[in-house]
């Protein structure tokens, strides 16, 4: 089995040709940290990781998939290999990467546990997200919010994997839309306590959950919401309205009952192996996390570096994928030669190598300014990741599924037998652009700041665009020359649009009087994955271009992302200036029905 860092070409280069250490080091150690050393030790530490991972976790990866969660007598748990893969990287001091060093951790930088998780979700995604949610995530909101006892119960337990938690927002009517959520928490004699339903929460059979619940009575939307620990068992009697069965006595430990309920875990087809809870608050003892009332932001700044986590999921998947069609189409003769040799396998071959690589790209640079933003960095910084997140997220999701998609066409016949991993990378990939904010909504998210950019600056239009790092990006080449072409398609796109809002709403509009309707806005909003994926791709060229200026043998790379870019964006502004098909009428007829059956009611 193959060390996943170490044999990694692509991985090696990036590590020590790409990444900006001399900036990461000092922010990360101290001024006086010796750079060469520090990163020679973090280069250590992704080697024992990538030796780990590639034989231990990779071995056992088919197995989690197979057995799936384990369900015993309503008992929800990790399969075995599960357990022993997260046990492993616990022993390996690989859980605990990135928490604090005062908190049994190994305080690493972000730009380094990226290529650990990336690895990971390689080897196998089902380890990577209880990796992920049910020890960083938790940790990380805790160590960012929590007060010191907080910190010291929570934090060393979950680096050593002793303890395990989850993060609960979603609700059966909140998902998309989480200011819907009705789960309630309430405070009496001095202590607060949780009731509602949480639905699809990874690992929420574990020791804890990070709920988001209301807890200011009458507030709607994303005001008045909070976030709360709550522990799986306590001691003490339930309260008086809990429903029977609510809190069955827990076998190991007969003093402690269960404070909320795991009803079940989801059947099914993708990462398979991570346990996806419904649970049940009943009168839930709970603690505040942080300030009351600012729930919202603190469970933002958790879903934008996990939407960051999962665009490095989406990656490593597919490097798995590539690799798989690789070798495959290295080995597999179909007349009178090796499939890779047929032009339009060698074209697929071609596009998903330049897929990981740009995806890589892009997730290195936004690793960079997470790490920088963690240690205080500037505004326009921030609004840099701000910008590359949502676009890390959609790309990483939409392109993991496509590359997987044409692994499995390079496997023929063998691509649908179980056999074969790449109908699991298939079925992984496809949960990427669903959870953490659908690929839909980060395309309104991704669309919102770049409209929010436009309305402030409508001049931008008629120099690079609305966007500085895309706008300040300059390359030599036929490699330039399509990325120009590539922002100019998304300019001719986006003054269109700008265009049209403008003879709707009045030039007051543009000149930031007031905001944009919704109405005014359906344009935008219909073609927001559009303008995403463009966006995306542009980003993903620069990114590598930008490599390419240090690494020169990345120039090729470059040269075939910015000609996709180019590609991508032209179509895509052939798509949005065909206008809207009749989406907007439809809409109507539907509005007017809704309408109508409601007054009949
Ligand atoms: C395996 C798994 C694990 C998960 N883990 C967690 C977890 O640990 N914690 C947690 O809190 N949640 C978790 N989730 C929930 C996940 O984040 C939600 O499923 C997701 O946010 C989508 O919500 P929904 O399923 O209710 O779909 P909906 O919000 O109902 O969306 C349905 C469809 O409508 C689209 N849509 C919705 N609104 C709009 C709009 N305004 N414009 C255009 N399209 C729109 C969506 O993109 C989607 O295509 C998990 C889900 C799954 C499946």
């Amino acid at each position: 089995m193959p060390n996943y860092f170490t044999e990694n070409p692509d991985l090696l280069t990036t590590f020590d040709r790409v990444v900006r250490w001399d900036e990461i080091v000092p922010r990360s150690e101290g001024k006086d940290a010796d750079v060469a050393d520090t990163v020679s030790t973090w280069r250590e530490v992704l080697s024992v990781a990538g030796e780990y991972i590639g034989s231990e976790v990779a071995k056992r990866a088919r197995q989690v998939d197979e057995l799936g969660v384990i369900r015993d007598n309503g008992k929800v748990s990790l399969s075995e290999p599960l357990q022993a893969n997260i046990k492993g990287l616990a022993d390996l001091g690989l859980i605990g990467l990135s928490f604090p060093k005062e908190h049994g951790g190994s305080g690493l930088p972000f730009t380094v546990t990226a290529f650990v998780i990336e690895m990971l979700a390689r080897a196998c995604a089902s380890t990577m997200i209880q990796n992920g949610i049910a020890y960083t995530a938790p940790a990380a909101m805790i160590f960012r919010d929590g007060t010191d006892d907080q910190k010291a119960q929570y934090l060393p337990a979950l680096a050593r994997g002793d303890i395990s938690g989850a993060v609960a927002m979603t609700e059966p009517e909140a998902g998309s839309d989480v200011g819907n959520l009705s789960t309630t928490a309430s405070q009496r004699d001095g202590c607060w306590f949780i009731d509602g339903r949480k639905q699809f929460i990874s690992a929420g059979n574990g020791d804890f959950v990070i709920v988001l619940a209301r807890s200011t009575p009458g507030s709607k939307g994303l005001e008045g919401l909070s976030l709360f620990i709550a522990d799986r068992w306590v001691e003490g009697e339930p309260p008086p309205h809990a429903s029977p069965g609510v809190a069955p006595m827990r076998e190991s430990a007969a003093t402690k009952r269960e404070n909320y309920k795991v009803e079940r875990a989801e059947h099914k087809f993708t990462i398979r192996g991570s346990p996806t809870c419904s649970l049940v608050f009943e009168g839930t003892r709970a603690m505040p996390l942080g300030e009351i009332g600012q729930g919202w932001r603190g469970i933002t700044r958790f879903m934008n570096e996990s939407r960051i986590g999962v665009g490095i999921q989406g990656l490593g998947i597919a490097q798995a994928a590539l690799v798989a069609a690789q070798d495959y189409a290295a080995r597999r003769v179909q007349m009178d030669k090796p499939i890779r040799e047929h032009p339009m396998i060698a074209e697929m071959l071609l596009e998903m190598e330049t897929t990981v690589a740009g995806l890589r790209a892009l997730i290195v640079e936004a690793a960079e300014l997470q790490d920088a933003v963690t240690h205080g960095a500037d505004e326009s910084t921030a609004w840099r990741l701000r910008e590359l997140t949502p676009l890390v997220k959609w790309y990483g999701s939409e392109e993991a599924v496509h590359t997987c998609r044409r692994a499995l066409q390079i496997f023929g016949g063998y691509g649908v037998v179980t056999e074969y991993d790449v109908e699991r990378h298939m079925r992984d990939a496809l949960i990427t652009p669903i959870y953490e904010g659908t690929s839909q909504i980060q395309s309104l998210m991704a669309v919102r700041d770049l409209m929010r950019s436009l309305l402030r600056k409508p001049q931008s239009l008629l120099s690079g665009g609305p966007s500085a790092t895309l706008a300040a990006a300059k390359f030599e080449g036929d490699g330039g020359r399509d990325f120009a072409a590539a922002r100019s398609s998304l300019l001719w796109t986006l003054r269109g649009l700008t265009g049209g809002l403008a003879r709707k709403g009045g030039v007051g509009l543009l000149r930031g009087g007031r905001q944009p309707s919704d109405e005014e806005l359906q344009p935008f909003m219909l073609n927001a994955e559009r303008i995403t994926e463009t966006l995306s791709h542009i980003h993903v060229a620069r990114a590598l271009g930008e490599q390419a200026k240090r690494v020169p043998e990345r120039r090729p790379i470059f040269e075939r992302a910015a000609r996709r870019a180019k590609l991508v964006a032209q179509r895509n502004t052939k798509e949005i200036g065909a206008g809207d098909g009749g989406v907007f009428e439809r809409i109507a007829d539907w509005e007017r029905d809704r309408t109508s059956r409601k007054s009949r009611q």
